[in-house]
């Protein structure tokens, strides 16, 4: 085999991914649903009583979105994470809501309020169906996925992450 067929060999092997293929559809999914959710339109509706003038023609403005079709996109893309067992980035996964499946954008479909309880939360209130997520808002918080000690690759080598894929 050539040089230039083994460095393509090796960088195929890096780049492969498990499940890549549902993981774009997902992608794909998530940034439709984010699409759908955020873009608005203005539905004009007028009435042709005088089709001569423009001005006295009546003219009805209603914004609206297609966050339905957001959430089901979503939806579908929570479905095709629970069938295939993958995991979601918690950053993309908080901005889903548990129950209704609408994306939570502040200020449009959800409200983000911080209160101080015992300590700071954060509390995001979906618009739609009004669930509430709780979340800490402390400095130093960390998630238990972005905590290093427990990210794989990132003090250790290879060797040792795929060990731990085997478990
Ligand atoms: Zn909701």
């Amino acid at each position: 085999m050539s040089k230039k067929g083994q460095g393509k060999k090796i960088q195929q092997q890096r780049e492969h991914v498990e499940n890549r293929e549902l993981y774009q559809r997902m992608n794909f999914l998530y940034q439709a649903a984010a699409l759908m959710t955020t873009t608005t339109f203005v539905q004009e509706s007028t009435d042709h009583n005088t089709k001569d003038e423009k001005s006295t023609a009546k003219r009805n403005k209603s914004y609206q979105n297609i966050g339905s079709l957001g959430r089901f996109y979503l939806n579908t893309m929570r479905n095709i994470g629970k069938k295939q067992v993958l995991r979601i980035e918690p950053s993309v996964k908080r901005n889903i809501c548990k129950r209704c499946d609408s994306l939570l954008v502040p200020g449009f479909t959800s409200r983000a309020r911080v209160k101080s309880r015992r300590q700071k939360q954060l509390e995001i209130e979906c618009s739609e169906c009004k669930a509430i997520k709780i979340f800490p808002a402390r400095k130093d918080y960390q998630l238990f996925s972005e905590k290093p000690e427990n990210i794989v690759g990132a003090s250790t080598n290879e060797s040792s992450g795929e060990s731990q894929r085997m478990t």
